[in-house]
C-alpha cells in the first residue's frame, strides 16, 4: 500500500517555507522520508515569545464566551479535516488508523468541552468577617502557554492544553516532539484558517516551535513563558522540572506510566482479557497508559496466562502490519531505538521469568524499513525492581498474588503513579482498590487506557503530579485573585478585630 502522502500538502498548504535540512521527518510505518524541516533558530524562538506576549496581552481582554466561539470554529474546522488528519497522524506515529481517527476525535470533544467552559469559568464569592465588605475569587488569564508534546499523541495532548489555554485568555507556543511536527503544522494551519476570519484573534495566539530539546528547552528557562505544560518521560521531567521552578514558573508535568491491571478471582474473563489486551498491546503498547503489569490471583494465573498467550499468539499471526490496512491491529513502533529498548527489557528480565512469549521482530510486506514486534508476554513468580522502568513496547508482566492486599502493595511497588484498574465482581474489593491505589486514574472493570476527556487526566509520583484535560483542570491555566471590596462609608475595620487608631 502506497503512503498516503498527499495529506501533508493537502494540510500543510505553507509547508515549503517549512523545509531544511536540519530534521528530516520519517514515517516509522516503512522508515521512508515524509519531510525535512528547518528548526527553529534561538532568535526566532525569541520573537515567537516576544509575539506569544502581545497576544496575550490583546486575547486576555477577549471576553470568555467570545474566546469559547473561536474554540467551536476550530472544533468545526477539525470536523471537517478529521480524516485527512486521522491519516496523517497514522502516518508520521505509526498508530493504526483507527485510534488516529479516535485521537482527531479527543481533539474535537475537547473544543467542545472548553466552549461551554468558556461559560464557567466560575470564581468564589466569599463571606467577609467585617461589615461592608465582599470578597471574591477571580481567575484571570495567567499569560503565554508553553506546550511540549511527545510523539505518541502527536495532536490531542496539544488540544487538551491549547483549547483551554485559549478559552482560559492564554496564548499557546508549541514545541511537539522531533519525531512528529508535520501533524504539529497541519493543526497549526487549520487553526490559522480559523483566526484569519476571527478579528478577535491576534496574530501569534497560537504558534509552533520547530526543533528538539534544545528548542524546547529555550522556551523552558524564558521567564516570559507563564506555564509550561510538558508530556513525555520521567527523563524529560527530571530535566524540565527543576528549570520551571528554579524561575517560580508554573509546571504542569504529564510523565511516564507503568500501569497495571489486578484480576482478582471474581473478576469476569470476558471483561478482563480484552481490556489487558487493549491496553498491552494497543497502540503497540506505546500509550503513557498501556498495560505494562497484569497482578493475577494465583487461582486464576494459570488460566489468565494461556487465554492472553493465545491471543498474542493470534496477534502475532495475522494482525501485525500496515497501521493504514483496517485488518490491522498492532503497527510498528516509533523507531529502531524503541525496537532495542524493547529487546534490552526483554534480555534484563529473562534470567528471573518464569516464561517468555513473542517479542521478536515482524517482517510486514511493503513496510521493510519499519519497525514492527509481535507483542510479548513475560510471567514472573513476583515484581523485580528491573521492571520498574517504563518500556514503550507492547511488552506485558504477568505477576501472581495472593491477598488483595498483596497485590496492591505489588501494584503501587513502581515509581510511577498514572493508571491502574481492577478486574472484580466484588464491590467490596473494588472500594479497597480505589481507596489504595496511588495512581491518578483508578478504573473499575475497564482497562488502564483510553480515557475519556471529560476527566482530570494525569498521575502521581514520578508520573508528575499534573492534570489536564477535564474535571477543573482549567485552573492551571489561569490564575486566582483573592479581592477584598470595602462599600461602607466610615473608617474600614480590619480583619481579625485588630484596631489601629490615632
Ligand atoms: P520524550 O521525553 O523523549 O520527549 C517528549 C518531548 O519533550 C519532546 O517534544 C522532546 O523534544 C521534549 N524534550 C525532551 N527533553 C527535553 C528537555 N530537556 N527540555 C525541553 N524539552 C525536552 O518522550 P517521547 O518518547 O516523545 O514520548 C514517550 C513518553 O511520553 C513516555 O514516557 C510516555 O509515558 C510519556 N507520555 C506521557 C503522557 C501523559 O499524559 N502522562 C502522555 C503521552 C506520553
Amino acid at each position: 500500500m502506497a503512503l498516503p502522502r498527499s495529506v501533508i500538502d493537502d494540510l500543510i498548504p505553507g509547508l515549503s517555507s517549512a523545509l531544511g535540512s536540519d530534521l528530516p521527518v520519517t514515517s516509522p510505518i516503512d522508515g521512508s522520508q515524509l519531510a525535512s524541516l528547518k528548526t527553529d533558530s534561538a532568535e526566532e524562538i525569541d520573537a515567537k515569545i516576544f509575539l506569544s506576549v502581545k497576544a496575550f496581552e490583546a486575547w486576555r481582554d477577549v471576553p470568555g464566551p467570545r474566546r469559547g466561539e473561536l474554540v467551536r470554529l476550530f472544533g468545526e474546522k477539525l470536523r471537517a479535516h478529521k480524516e485527512a488528519l486521522a491519516t496523517l497522524v497514522t502516518l508520521e506515529c505509526g498508530k493504526i488508523l483507527e485510534e488516529g481517527r479516535g485521537e482527531v476525535q479527543e481533539m474535537i470533544d475537547i473544543c467542545d468541552f472548553a466552549v461551554g467552559l468558556s461559560r464557567q469559568l466560575y470564581g468564589l464569592t466569599i463571606q467577609s468577617e467585617r461589615p461592608d465588605h465582599v470578597m471574591q475569587e477571580n481567575w484571570l488569564p495567567l499569560g503565554p502557554v508553553g506546550i511540549i508534546s511527545a510523539f505518541n499523541f502527536p495532536v490531542a495532548v496539544w488540544a487538551w492544553n491549547a483549547c483551554l489555554a485559549f478559552v482560559c485568555g492564554d496564548s499557546c507556543l508549541w514545541k511537539p516532539s522531533e519525531k512528529t511536527p508535520l501533524t504539529a503544522l497541519a493543526c497549526q494551519a487549520l487553526f490559522d484558517e480559523v483566526a484569519k476570519d476571527f478579528p478577535d484573534a491576534p496574530e501569534g495566539l497560537s504558534q509552533v516551535i520547530i526543533g528538539a530539546r534544545e528548542q524546547g528547552n529555550q522556551m523552558v528557562e524564558d521567564k516570559r513563558v507563564a506555564l509550561i505544560s510538558a508530556t513525555g518521560s520521567t527523563r524529560m521531567g527530571q530535566e524540565v522540572g527543576p528549570k520551571v521552578a528554579a524561575r517560580f514558573g508554573r509546571l504542569l508535568l504529564e510523565l511516564g506510566g507503568n500501569n497495571a491491571i489486578i484480576v482478582t478471582p471474581s473478576a469476569d474473563l470476558s471483561v478482563a482479557i480484552p481490556s489487558i489486551l487493549f491496553g498491552s498491546v494497543g497502540t503497540a503498547g506505546q500509550r503513557c497508559t498501556s498495560t505494562r503489569r497484569v497482578i493475577v490471583h494465583r487461582s486464576l494465573f494459570d488460566q489468565v496466562v494461556e487465554t492472553l498467550g493465545r491471543a498474542y499468539r493470534q496477534i502475532a499471526g495475522d494482525r501485525i502490519g500496515n497501521p493504514l490496512e483496517s485488518s490491522t491491529l498492532v503497527g510498528p513502533l516509533i523507531d529502531e531505538a524503541a525496537y532495542l529498548a524493547m529487546q534490552e527489557a526483554i534480555e534484563r528480565v529473562r534470567p528471573l521469568s518464569l516464561a517468555i512469549m513473542g517479542g521478536s521482530k515482524a517482517t510486514v510486506q511493503g513496510c521493510d524499513g519499519g519497525f514492527y514486534v509481535e507483542p510479548c508476554l513475560v510471567t514472573l513468580a513476583s515484581q523485580p525492581p528491573e521492571i520498574f522502568q517504563e518500556t514503550f513496547a507492547p511488552l506485558t508482566y504477568v505477576i501472581p498474588y495472593d491477598t488483595i492486599e498483596e497485590a496492591l502493595e505489588i501494584h503501587n511497588g513502581v515509581p510511577q503513579g498514572l493508571s491502574s484498574a481492577i478486574m472484580t465482581t466484588d464491590v467490596r474489593e473494588a472500594e479497597f482498590f480505589k481507596r489504595r491505589s496511588d495512581c491518578g486514574i483508578a478504573n473499575v472493570n475497564i482497562g488502564t487506557s483510553g480515557a475519556e476527556i471529560g476527566g482530570a487526566f494525569g498521575g502521581e509520583k514520578e508520573t508528575g503530579g499534573g492534570r489536564e484535560s477535564g474535571s477543573d483542570s482549567w485552573r492551571a491555566y489561569m490564575r486566582r485573585q483573592t479581592s477584598t471590596t470595602y462599600f461602607g462609608k466610615s473608617k474600614p475595620a480590619l480583619a481579625q478585630g485588630i484596631s489601629f487608631d490615632l
